[in-house]
C-alpha cells in the first residue's frame, strides 16, 4: 500500500477583513515604485479605490506609482507587453493588480515581462507558445481583488488572451504567487448581480474541479468542502443583496479558499473547455461559460467518482446524499437562486458550427487539464457536453 505525499506551498501572505485595505500603509511594502494595474472601465477611479491605493501607498514610506489602466474583462498580451515596456521605462521595481481577476493576472504577467526579453508567448509552454524558460526572477506582485471569484489572490496563474491566436492560456510559477494578497469584502459591494454570481460561481467551480481531480489532496479537500459550503449558502444572497456585507465576506473568503485549492489541486476540463469558448467569444464572461456548460460537465463523471458527488451534496444541502447526482440537483439549486440557470451560448455568438473547433483549441491550448479528470474524457463526450449545453 503507497502512503500519502504531498506538497504544500502557498508562499503569499493572506490578509483578509473588512476595512483591511488600510493595512497597504503598514504592511512592508517589497519596492519603492509599484505600477498599479486597473482595468480599462471606471469603476476603480468611481468608487475611488485607486485614489485610496495611492495615498496609502504615500503613507507607507513615500512609495510612489503608476498607473496603467488599459486591461480588458480578458486581458490580452498586447496590453500585457505595453504595460511591461512602461514598466521598464518607469524604473517600477513591484506591480500591484488592482480589481478584478483580469487586473490582477496581467499584474503577474507583467511582473514577468518587466524583468525579462522577448515576447510573453515565447514563455508560454502550450498551443503555440514557445516554452521558453523564464530567466529572470517575476517582479514581486501585490494583489487587492475588488471581486470574489479568480482566487488569484491565492495561486500563481495568470490566464491570458493571444488576440492574434485565439488562444486563452493559464500560466505561472512560484514566483506569480502574490507576495501580498489584501482580499477587503467593503471593496466588493459596488458589483452587480450578475457578476457577483458568474464570479462566485467561478470560484465554485475551482473548488468543485478541485475536488474530483485526480490530483486532489487531503489539504486541497478541506479548502475545496469549505468553499463549497460557504458558496452554496451565501453566494445567493450576495447577489441578491450586494450591500449585505456578511454574505459578501463569506463568498470572498470562499473565493480566496478556492484559489488555495487552485494552488494545492488543480482545475480540470471543464477550465479547457470554458478558455476556448471565451478566446473565441471575448464577450463571454468566464464565469458565465462555466455555468452554462457545468451540469452536462459534471454529468460526464458522476459515475467515477459517486461518493465525491454525494460529499459535495452533502456539504451543500446538509442533508445525507444517497446518490450523485444529489449534487447535480444542488448545483441547479444554486443557479436557480443566483438566476443564472438560463444562460444562452448562443446570445454570445456561438453556434453548433463552433463545438469542433473549441473542442480542438481546448486540447491544444489548456490540455495538461484534461490530465487532471478524474477518468480521460473523449471527443465525443466533449461534444456531448456542447450539445446539451447550448441554447
Ligand atoms: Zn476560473
Amino acid at each position: 500500500m503507497s502512503t500519502l505525499k504531498l506538497t504544500h506551498n502557498i508562499p503569499t501572505k493572506l490578509v483578509f477583513g473588512c476595512g483591511e485595505l488600510k493595512r497597504l500603509a503598514t504592511e512592508p511594502m517589497p519596492g519603492h515604485k509599484a505600477m498599479i494595474v486597473i482595468s480599462s472601465g471606471n469603476s476603480m477611479k468611481k468608487h475611488g479605490y485607486l485614489d485610496k491605493v495611492v495615498k496609502l501607498l504615500i503613507e507607507n514610506g513615500g512609495t510612489e506609482s503608476v498607473v496603467f489602466d488599459k486591461i480588458q474583462p480578458n486581458p490580452t498580451k498586447r496590453h500585457v507587453m505595453e504595460a511591461a515596456e512602461i514598466c521598464k521605462k518607469e524604473k517600477c521595481d513591484f506591480i500591484i493588480g488592482l480589481g478584478g481577476g483580469s487586473s490582477i493576472d496581467s499584474a503577474k504577467s507583467i511582473a514577468i515581462m518587466a524583468n525579462n526579453e522577448g515576447d510573453y508567448w515565447d514563455y508560454i509552454p502550450s498551443g503555440t507558445g514557445k516554452g521558453m524558460a523564464i530567466k529572470n526572477k517575476a517582479l514581486p506582485i501585490i494583489a487587492i481583488p475588488t471581486t470574489a471569484g479568480t482566487g488569484t489572490e491565492a495561486d500563481p496563474w495568470t490566464v491570458i488572451t493571444n488576440e492574434e491566436t485565439n488562444e486563452k492560456i493559464g500560466f505561472g510559477n512560484n514566483d506569480t504567487f502574490p507576495v501580498l494578497s489584501i482580499v477587503d469584502p467593503e471593496l466588493m459591494t459596488s458589483i452587480p448581480p450578475h457578476l457577483t454570481a458568474y464570479q462566485g460561481f467561478d470560484a465554485f467551480f475551482h473548488a468543485a474541479e478541485g475536488y474530483i481531480a485526480n490530483c486532489a489532496t487531503p489539504i486541497s479537500d478541506l479548502y475545496a468542502l469549505e468553499s463549497i459550503r460557504l458558496l452554496y449558502k451565501y453566494l445567493p444572497a450576495a447577489v441578491n443583496n450586494g450591500n449585505d456585507l456578511k454574505a459578501r465576506s463569506k463568498v470572498a473568503l470562499a473565493s480566496m479558499l478556492a484559489g488555495m485549492v487552485e494552488s494545492t489541486s488543480s482545475c480540470t476540463s471543464e477550465h479547457s473547455l470554458e478558455h476556448a469558448m471565451s478566446a473565441y467569444y471575448p464577450s463571454l464572461p468566464h464565469g458565465a461559460g462555466l455555468i452554462a456548460i457545468s451540469l452536462a460537465y459534471f454529468g460526464t463523471f458522476k459515475n467515477d467518482c459517486m461518493k465525491r458527488f454525494m460529499k459535495m451534496a452533502e456539504t451543500m444541502t446538509e442533508k445525507k446524499s444517497a446518490r450523485p447526482s444529489d449534487f447535480l440537483e444542488a448545483l441547479e439549486t444554486m443557479q436557480k437562486q443566483c438566476n443564472v440557470n438560463d444562460i444562452k451560448l448562443s446570445d454570445y455568438g456561438i453556434t453548433p458550427e463552433d463545438f469542433n473547433k473549441m473542442k480542438e483549441n481546448a486540447r491544444m491550448t489548456m490540455g495538461g487539464l484534461f490530465a487532471c479528470d478524474p477518468r480521460p474524457i473523449t471527443g465525443e463526450e466533449i461534444m456531448d457536453i456542447f450539445r446539451k449545453s447550448y441554447k
